[in-house]
């Protein structure tokens, strides 16, 4: 019987099983950053211990940092706090800073990908729920709490048990002006946000083997939203592409070495899985969240749900949508105004996520309504370089959107870029909880890019491939 990718590498990093049922399990590769790491060296330090592997654990600043200005020190004196701890960690345990400074700081799941160091078949762990997203390159990645970051810094294990393995297959095509983030947002939709726990998610299928890197990243980014405890896709000849000439990636000899393990961690074709499920990617239509979790989603031409529509367990958390939201059920989930327009994140901010919606107003007259403020946050400094190298930094200006700093920026509103009070916004993000953008009232509606630009530009949530004319 053949293994899954997941058991694979699981099963070539297990240390030991543990009395408690559980593996300990050897990090390839520990990503850490200003907000969850602090108290885990503090915690380490208080033991007397060291940072036992300091060149596989890596750093950057990315949630607090301002996105207006990045001159020290900063105006958020906590934040400014935070970094001067992050600077000083890294300093005393000789771990290798992407600092902003040298013009290498971006988000976390940003920098590890571009720089090469998320690789196939590794381990990987970050302080932060979204390190799913490192799944991509066909690495089983987990997002972990402060104590854990403590663990890791200490004995680069993590102890773990061992999970299922579901296979979301998404076959055929894709059609004209759907997206990787509405294939990922109709995923948690169809099955829930509780849906993955205890799971491992291999995404596959005709629609996902044809997607660049960056397209599956952004699906899965957001395997955690569907509770699944990472997500991942098989190493192909895309992702080998993708890591040729990165920084830290495999060169010479040891790149064919690389590539060759890289082949031999793939699901085999004979695996077992403990579920599989197939879309049709026919069915994706671009998805907008109308509620408080990122399962609460429909199609931009659907109707938010009536209540009846839910299961008697579910209609409580419904009703408290509806109203934190500000929805009535059975009104169209489009025309809805907002405030905000927020392109940006993990899932959304890579180079690729700016390119779609240059595409769409590159030579156009669009601008930015009047009434709406309009963020366009570089996943990285480097993504920002190659964004203004290109011209599209004026493209973005041109039609009203601001031009910011790379950071996480409003993902998480850690930062000056918050909501205010109720206003509503349309986010490529990948969190539409209570609050999450910075204002204990402020509502977010998740979407891809070019349906955040489609919304900024009419105002309201539109359908970008009526508004851009994209051909269906
Ligand atoms: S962009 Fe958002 S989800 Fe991603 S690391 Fe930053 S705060 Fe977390």
């Amino acid at each position: 019987m053949g293994k899954t990718l997941y058991e694979k590498v699981f099963d070539q990093h297990t240390v030991e099983k543990l009395p408690s049922g559980q593996y300990q399990l050897f990090m390839g590769l520990h990503l850490i950053h200003e907000v969850t790491s602090p108290q885990a060296f503090s915690m380490l330090e208080e033991r007397g211990l060291s940072v036992l592997y300091p060149n596989r654990t890596f750093a950057t600043v990315d949630h607090i940092i301002p996105t207006k200005s990045q001159l020290r020190p900063y105006q958020d004196n906590l934040a400014e706090q935070m970094l001067v701890a992050l600077e000083n960690n890294v300093k005393r345990h000789g771990i290798r800073y992407f600092a902003p400074e040298n013009g290498e700081q971006g988000i976390v799941h940003v920098v590890g990908p571009e720089n090469g160091l998320t690789q196939p078949g590794m381990t990987i762990c970050c302080g932060d729920s979204h390190t799913s997203t490192h799944g991509a390159f066909g690495a089983i990645a987990f997002g972990i709490g402060t104590s854990q970051v403590r663990d890791v810094l200490a004995t680069q294990t993590l102890s773990m048990g061992k999970l299922k393995v579901r296979r979301i297959e998404i076959n055929g095509a894709l059609r004209p002006g759907v997206t990787a983030k509405d294939v990922t947002l109709y995923v948690i939709n169809r099955l829930g946000v509780n849906g993955g726990v205890g799971y491992a998610y291999e995404y596959a299928g005709d629609v996902i083997e044809r997607m660049s890197m960056d397209e599956r990243m952004t699906v899965c980014n957001m395997a955690i939203e569907g509770g699944a405890r990472c997500g991942y896709i098989n190493p192909d000849e895309t992702t080998f592409a993708y890591l040729r000439g990165k920084k830290y990636a495999p060169s010479g000899p040891a790149w064919d070495k690389a590539v060759a393990y890289w082949k031999s961690v793939r699901s085999d074709p004979d695996a077992k899985y403990d579920d599989v499920v197939v879309y049709r990617g026919a069915d994706i239509e671009p998805m907008v969240t109308w509620g408080i979790t990122p399962s609460q989603s429909v199609g931009v031409g659907d109707k938010i749900p009536t209540v009846e529509s839910f299961s008697a367990d579910e209609r409580d958390s419904v009703a408290e949508a509806y109203q934190y939201m500000a929805v009535a059920p059975g009104s169209p989930v489009a025309g809805q105004k907002i405030d905000v327009a927020f392109i940006g994140s993990c899932t959304n901010g890579r180079l690729s996520d700016f390119e779609a919606v240059v595409n769409v107003l590159r030579g156009k007259s669009f601008k930015v309504a009047p009434h709406v403020q309009a963020l366009v946050v570089p996943g990285s400094m480097q993504v920002k370089r190659e964004l203004i190298k290109l011209g599209w930094d004026k493209i973005f200006e041109e039609a009203g959107f601001e031009f910011r700093e790379a950071g996480c920026s409003m993902c998480l509103a850690m930062n000056p870029d918050k909501l205010k009070g109720t206003q509503l916004s349309a986010s490529s993000s990948n969190r539409n909880f209570k609050g999450r953008q910075g204002s204990p009232t402020g509502r977010t509606l998740l979407m891809s890019p070019i349906m955040v630009a489609a919304a900024a530009i009419s105002g309201e949530v539109t359908d970008a491939r009526k508004l851009f004319a994209i051909e269906s």
